[in-house]
């Protein structure tokens, strides 16, 4: 019978079924920051465990770090005492930690696969929702919280029940100023935020084919946002030509041996899946949210619906979202003005996120009333940019460089939203209070959309703009 890599990784790390059916599974990669970590040890301080696997543990520094000045001691007491303890603890453990001295630190869903830790055929962990992001490797990889954090660190195992499996098919050629955030936030939309819950996402179709992995990073990272456990894209040439030479990945023969069998873990033709959606990419448009989770969006040229039109059971949430916004039914999302703009996060602060916002920077500068932070999601990715003068693009428009973290993403660094300001961001939540503000407001866009918003200063269609 054909199976999907669902099955295949699943059965390969498969310890045993427990007594609650759910299954024992061996988990190949843990990853570790400095938010989700301290608990853990002290639990394992406390049993006097060690950690069981510590050459498939790698820990960084991401949440709380500043973006500007990152020299130790940081200027908040909280971000320096979470610094403090993930150093303590990587060096008790004996664990391999990318600070800022390594020149590989960054957030940990961008250097993941960026140093070839993420492989197909993985099963990955990380005390963070968004571990979802590597999927896009061939992995199964999925967020856990602290006490699952304690637990693989002790075991390197973890007890989950199998999710059924949705192939969501996109088919077409995506449109000039169309890219994969959009496509990832017209699944969600499509499907609601909680439409994935229950299931794993398989991204196929041909418009997936065709996306650098870059891109498959990007839709993979927001498959939380859409209830799915995890989501992942099957490995092909596209994943092989991306991870030969990275350091972590299999060198020389090896890596002619690894790449032999990452082939043979995609799914079979004719394998089974307990649900199929098909999306049109061709008519995929630039999405913006307008509310208050990454379901309500709106392709740029739509009005902002009304909750008369929505499920009654939905009602409550779209008046909610319409109050805190600050926008009416029927509205349309473009033109509507923004305070700050943000291009950065897991979801959309590689180097190929930046060479698209410079593209749009180079058209204008930023308006005087925004406030503009371009934030790499690793150092490397940092340097990269820099060697090919990107930074210079953007600092002649007007916008910030600041150094790697995931920044504006949330609110626990130094990089907030102030009282109701609104966000153009390219991060991958919109939650009330996600950028440091309760009554701060999140706009969800492609880092294409959010250069445009920057320099026009109001919610734009990028495609105007690169015609
Ligand atoms: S960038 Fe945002 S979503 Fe990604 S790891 Fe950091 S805080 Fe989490």
């Amino acid at each position: 019978m054909a199976r999907t890599l669902l099955d295949k990784v699943w059965e390969a790390h498969s310890v045993r079924t427990l007594p609650s059916g759910q299954t024992q599974l061996l988990i190949g990669l843990h990853l570790i920051h400095e938010v989700t970590t301290p608990q853990a040890f002290q639990m394992l301080k406390d049993l006097k465990l060690k950690v069981r696997m510590p050459e498939r543990t790698f820990g960084t520094l991401d949440h709380i770090i500043p973006t500007t000045d990152q020299r130790r001691p940081y200027a908040d007491p909280e971000a320096e005492e979470m610094a403090a303890h993930m150093y303590r603890n990587i060096k008790e453990f004996g664990l391999p930690l990318f600070d800022m001295a390594t020149g590989k630190q960054g957030i940990v869903h961008v250097i993941g696969p960026e140093l070839g830790l993420s492989q197909p055929g993985m099963t990955i962990a990380c005390g963070d929702s968004h571990t979802s992001t590597h999927g896009a490797v061939g992995a199964i990889a999925f967020g856990i919280g602290t006490t699952q954090v304690r637990d693989i660190l002790a075991t390197q195992c973890l007890s989950m029940a199998k999710p059924k499996l949705r192939q969501v098919r996109v088919e077409g050629v995506l449109a000039k100023g169309v890219y994969a955030k959009d496509v990832i936030l017209a699944i969600i939309g499509t499907l609601g935020v909680k439409g994935g819950v229950g299931y794993a996402y398989e991204y196929a179709g041909d418009t997936i084919d065709r996306m650098t992995m870059e891109e498959r990073l990007t839709l993979c990272n927001m498959s939380i946002e859409g209830g799915a456990r995890f989501g992942y894209v099957n490995p092909d040439a596209t994943t092989i030509e991306y991870l030969r030479g990275r350091p972590y990945a299999p060198q020389g023969a090896a890596f002619d041996r690894a790449a032999a069998w990452w082939k043979t873990i995609a799914t079979e033709p004719g394998a089974a899946f307990d649900d199929v959606k098909h999306l049109d990419g061709g008519a995929i448009e630039p999405v913006v949210t307008w509310g208050i989770n990454p379901g309500m969006s709106v392709g740029v040229s739509e009005k902002i619906p009304a909750p008369e039109d929505q499920p009654e059971a939905e009602r409550p949430t779209f008046r909610e979202a319409l109050a805190h916004m600050g926008f009416a039914a029927g509205q349309p999302i473009k033109g509507a003005k923004i305070d700050v703009a943000f291009v950065g996060s897991c979801t959309n602060g590689r180097l190929s996120d930046l060479r698209i916002a410079a593209e749009v920077a180079k058209k204008g500068k930023v308006a005087s009333h925004v406030r503009a932070l371009i934030v790499p999601g690793s150092q490397q990715v940092a340097k990269a940019a820099e060697a090919e003068g990107l930074h210079e693009i953007f600092l002649a428009a007007g916008f910030q460089w600041r150094k790697a973290g995931c920044s504006m993403c949330l609110g626990m660094n130094e990089d907030k939203l102030q009282g109701r300001e609104m966000s153009a961001s390219s991060s991958n939540r919109n939650f009330i209070g996600r950028q440091g503000s309760p009554t701060g407001r999140t706009l969800l866009m492609s880092p294409a959309m959010v250069a445009a918003a920057a320099i026009t200063g109001a919610v734009t269609d990028v495609r105007e703009i690169l015609k």
